[in-house]
This record gives C-alpha cells, sequence and structure tokens, in this order.
C-alpha cells in the first residue's frame, strides 16, 4: 500500500482550474518532486497534502485514513518553505523546540531531540544564534531541523532551495538529499528547477495545466518524455516532425533526439551550423537541417580542441546518431 494515495484531486480559484484531477501514490521513504512551470499547479497540490488548501472534490489519504479535510496540525505532515518561517526573536534551538513544546513535550526530551535534530543538519553549535545571525543556507537548515524534530511521516518541501545562490543550493542539494536518505521520512519536494528535480527524486511527477503528464524516474521522464510538453520542459526538446521526421527517420509522428546522443560526423542528416556556444567542458551547436528541423548538438570537448569550434559557424556539417536515441513523442 501506498504512503499517500490521491485520488481525482481538483481546485479551482474562480475561473482557474490549479488542479484538475490529479492521481498519484506516494511510497514511504521516498523523494518525490512535483515539477512543472509556474501555475501549472503543484504548489496547490502540496497545500492540499499539507491541510492549507481544501480541494474542490477528490480525496487523499495518509497511512490509509482519508485526511482530506483534517486541519493541518492533525496531519502527520509537517511543511518546509523557501522563506524559511523562522521566529526572528526567537534563537536557533527554541525555534526547533517550538513544535515539541506546542505539543507539552517535557522540557530535557525537547531539548535532547532539538539538538539531535540540529546535529543532523550539521548545525551543532549554533544553538544560541537568532536567524538574523545565519547565512541563507544555515537558515535553511534549521527550518529542516524545525520540521524533522517533529519527526513527521511526510515532509514536504515547497521550493526550500530557491532563495539561495547557485553554488549553495547545489550544495544544499546533496546535503538534503543525504539527508533525506538517513532519516528514512517521505520528502515531496517542489520546484521548477529540472536538473534540480533530475539530481534529487526518486520519481518526478512532472505538471502542466494542473495535470500531471508523466510520472516516472529521474532517467524515463529525461530518456522516454510521454509528450511534447515533458520532452521540451525536461531538457531541450530537440522536436522532429511531420515532412522532417518522414525524410530522416523514415517515420510518421514527432520525434526526440537529446543532444548529447547527437554527434557531428562526416555522414548522416546534413545541415547548417547557425550557432556555437563554448561552455568549457562542452560545446553546445545549434544546426538547422537541410531538411527542416532544428537541432540543439552537445559535444564534450574531451579530445578534439575546443579552441577552434568557433570557426564551425555557418559550416556545413552532418549529423548522426544511434536508433535508439530517437524516441516518439507523438
Ligand atoms: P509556482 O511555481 O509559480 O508557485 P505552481 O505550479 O506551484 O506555480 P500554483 O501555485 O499551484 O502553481 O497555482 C496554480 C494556479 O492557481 C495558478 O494559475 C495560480 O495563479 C492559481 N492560484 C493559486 N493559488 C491561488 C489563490 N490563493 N487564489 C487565486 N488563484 C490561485
Amino acid at each position: 500500500m501506498a504512503l499517500i494515495e490521491i485520488r481525482n484531486l481538483t481546485k479551482s480559484f474562480g475561473s482557474v482550474k490549479a488542479v484538475d484531477g490529479v492521481d498519484l501514490d506516494i511510497n514511504a521513504g521516498e523523494f518525490l518532486t512535483l515539477l512543472g512551470p509556474s501555475g501549472s499547479g503543484k504548489t496547490t497540490v502540496l497545500r492540499m497534502i499539507a491541510g492549507f488548501e481544501t480541494p474542490d472534490s477528490g480525496s487523499i489519504k495518509l497511512n490509509g485514513s482519508d485526511i482530506t479535510y483534517l486541519p493541518p496540525y492533525e496531519r502527520d505532515v509537517n511543511t518546509v518553505f523557501q522563506d524559511y518561517a523562522l521566529f526572528p526573536h526567537m534563537d536557533v534551538i527554541t525555534n526547533i523546540e517550538y513544535g515539541l513544546r506546542v505539543k507539552k513535550v517535557p522540557k530535557e526530551q525537547r531539548r535532547e531531540k532539538a539538538l539531535n535534530a540540529l546535529a543532523q543538519v550539521r548545525l551543532s553549535g549554533y544553538e544560541n544564534r537568532k536567524p538574523s545571525q545565519l547565512s541563507g543556507g544555515q537558515r535553511q537548515r534549521v527550518a529542516l531541523a524545525r520540521a524533522l524534530v517533529n519527526r513527521p511521516s511526510v515532509l514536504l518541501l515547497d521550493e526550500p532551495l530557491g532563495a539561495l545562490d547557485l553554488k549553495l543550493r547545489q550544495q544544499m542539494q546533496i546535503e538534503l538529499k543525504e539527508l533525506q536518505r538517513e532519516v528514512g521520512i517521505t520528502f515531496i519536494f517542489v520546484t521548477h528547477d529540472q536538473e534540480e528535480a533530475l539530481t534529487m527524486s526518486d520519481r518526478i511527477a512532472v505538471f502542466d495545466k494542473g495535470r500531471i503528464q508523466q510520472l516516472d524516474k529521474p532517467a524515463t521522464i529525461y530518456e522516454k518524455p510521454k509528450n511534447e510538453f515533458v520532452a521540451g520542459f525536461v531538457g531541450v526538446s530537440n522536436l522532429i516532425s511531420g515532412a522532417a521526421a518522414e525524410k530522416l527517420l523514415g517515420k510518421k509522428g514527432t520525434f526526440t533526439v537529446r543532444p548529447e546522443k547527437i554527434r557531428i560526423a562526416s555522414k548522416g542528416a546534413s545541415g547548417t551550423v547557425r550557432e556555437v556556444e563554448y561552455l568549457g567542458p562542452a560545446t553546445r551547436f545549434l544546426i538547422d537541417l537541410d531538411a527542416g528541423a532544428q537541432l540543439v548538438v552537445l559535444q564534450q570537448n574531451a579530445e578534439q580542441s575546443a579552441i577552434d569550434v568557433e570557426s564551425l559557424r555557418g559550416k556545413k556539417v552532418a549529423l548522426s546518431w544511434d536508433k535508439e536515441s530517437e524516441y516518439q513523442v507523438s
């Protein structure tokens, strides 16, 4: 049995259908990401699981019990928000203890649990700082510790790394994933960042227009996107369709070939290099195929000298890829 069972969940705000018939099973211990563009409904789904929003119809079960209409504090879930929501006047340890104090856990136990949670987020020694004396990443860790101390079955994370700069964000991605493995709590993570979703998740639910477009493991989402939306939102879509598909692939339909699967070769589909972008470890080319499609090609700068790649701009080239890299999206 799944830990969370969501059935036919819908929610409108006025004339906007924010969530439109979502079915989703989430397993115990899983790191599940809700990924989608702004306005696709992922936050509204998270808020309905948390209890901050009431669905128009459908149901949510946790551990077999219906929680659809329970108030937030009666659900065995905790939420971590992007803006941390720490109490500014309380020091770190008091912030972490807060939930336990509300639950009337005795003082000594409270302190011990809070110190454990602080150690889990690698902030031992910071107990008496105020939130204003912490960096963004440290504040986010305190917010995590404050949620973890309650030992919820499920932790809901709404773009928790959104306010951090890129380096810190990448570091926190690794730490957060490690922490989730350590504590074994189910994480439901909302993000619009596809790379973040690919690196952290056990499974990803890709949202668009209030619906789940695909629910799969990261590699399946990337390698076998179910439709054009998923192909374009997760990675570069690189679509070949219509006459170009018939000519180049000998097939009818719309296909995607991921940029790193394509080689610039001496034989293959001919085209003209429109753009060259030198990225350091790799170079990205934008190529207009004579048959009509436009493809992005990513080449590792492993062997050939990358110094000269710029000279390819405007030149005729041929592209080749393995048959199994063509994936039909419609
Ligand atoms: P973002 O990444 O921008 O948070 P999202 O995918 O999480 O986007 P939601 O926040 O779930 O999307 O919003 C889905 C739709 O519902 C949007 O069109 C949004 O404007 C609308 N919406 C969400 N909350 C409310 C609200 N409280 N009142 C009115 N409309 C809302």
